[in-house]
C-alpha cells in the first residue's frame, strides 16, 4: 500500500492510500502523459509531476507516492537477495518435513537459499509480496508448500533509486584564469577578487555510470541531473 498526496495546479492537496495495483496504473499512465515526469524515491516510492497551462501560466500537478511500510535501509547482504529474487522464479518453502524441515521459511530462489530471519524480514518490510500457496516436493517424494515470491513495487523503485544516485560539483567560483587553463587577465578591480573570474562550471554523474557531464551552471547540472533521474524511471516503469 502507498500513501497518496495529491498537490493541485492550485497549490490545495489531499491525501489517501493506493494499493499497489493503483499506483502501478498510475505510474503507467504518467509515463505515457506528455508534459510529465515520474521519478523513483529511495524511499521506495516515486513523485509525478505533471506540467499543465492554466491561464497562460504553466502549473504543475503533483503526485507523491510514499509506501505505507517505511522500507528501511537496504543492507548489501538484503540487496544481493532482493536481486536474486528478482532474477528467478522465487518461492518461499513451508510445512517440508523430516530431513528437508531445515528449508522451511527460506525463500529460494535458483542457487540461493535465503536463510528464514533474513526472509522474514523481507516480507516484513513489504520489500517482497506473497502469492498463492502451492503443493509441491521437497526431493519429488516429501510434500512441501511453495509460495511464490516476487519483489514489490515500493522495493522495485527503491532499488532503481538507489542505483541511479546523481551529484552535482560544487562550482569552482572565483579563480586566478591561469589555473582553469585560461589566458585572461581576469577582473579589472581591486581587492580579493581583482584578477580573477568566476568559474561556475559543475561537472555532474550518476552511480549508474550511465550518464555524466560537465555544465555552464550548477543549476543546469541539477535539472539536467533529474531529467537523468526521471528518463531512468521511466524506462523501469515500461518494464513494470
Ligand atoms: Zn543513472
Amino acid at each position: 500500500m502507498f500513501r497518496t498526496t495529491i498537490t493541485r495546479t492550485d497549490g490545495t492537496s489531499s491525501t489517501g492510500t493506493a494499493t499497489e495495483a493503483h499506483a502501478l496504473s498510475l505510474l503507467r499512465r504518467a509515463e505515457r502523459w506528455e508534459h510529465c515526469a515520474v521519478e523513483a524515491t529511495r524511499r521506495g516510492g516515486a513523485i509525478i509531476e505533471r506540467r499543465m497551462w492554466e491561464g497562460g501560466i504553466m502549473r504543475t500537478r503533483k503526485i507523491d507516492l510514499e509506501p505505507l511500510t517505511p522500507l528501511g535501509s537496504i543492507t548489501p547482504t538484503m540487496r544481493g537477495a532482493l536481486d536474486a529474487i528478482a532474477a528467478r522464479d522465487a518461492y518461499l518453502v513451508t510445512d517440508a518435513v523430516d530431513i528437508f524441515r531445515s528449508r522451511n521459511g527460506r525463500i529460494c530462489a535458483g542457487l540461493e537459499s535465503i536463510p528464514p530471519t533474513a526472509s522474514k524480514r523481507l516480507v516484513d518490510r513489504s520489500l517482497v509480496v506473497l502469492g498463492t500457496p502451492y503443493p509441491s516436493t521437497s526431493n519429488g517424494y516429501l510434500p512441501e508448500t511453495r509460495t511464490p515470491v516476487r519483489l514489490s513495487l515500493s522495493a522495485r523503485l527503491a532499488l532503481h533509486a538507489k542505483d541511479h544516485r546523481t551529484r552535482t560539483g560544487e562550482p569552482l567560483g572565483y579563480v586566478k584564469p591561469m589555473d582553469v587553463g585560461l589566458n585572461a587577465i581576469g577582473l579589472n578591480k581591486g581587492g580579493r577578487r581583482g584578477g580573477t573570474i568566476y568559474d561556475g562550471t559543475s561537472a555532474a554523474s550518476c552511480t549508474c555510470r550511465g550518464w555524466a557531464g560537465t555544465f555552464e551552471r550548477r543549476m543546469f547540472a541539477l535539472d539536467q541531473a533529474r531529467i537523468h533521474r526521471q528518463e531512468a524511471t521511466a524506462a523501469l516503469v515500461r518494464t513494470l
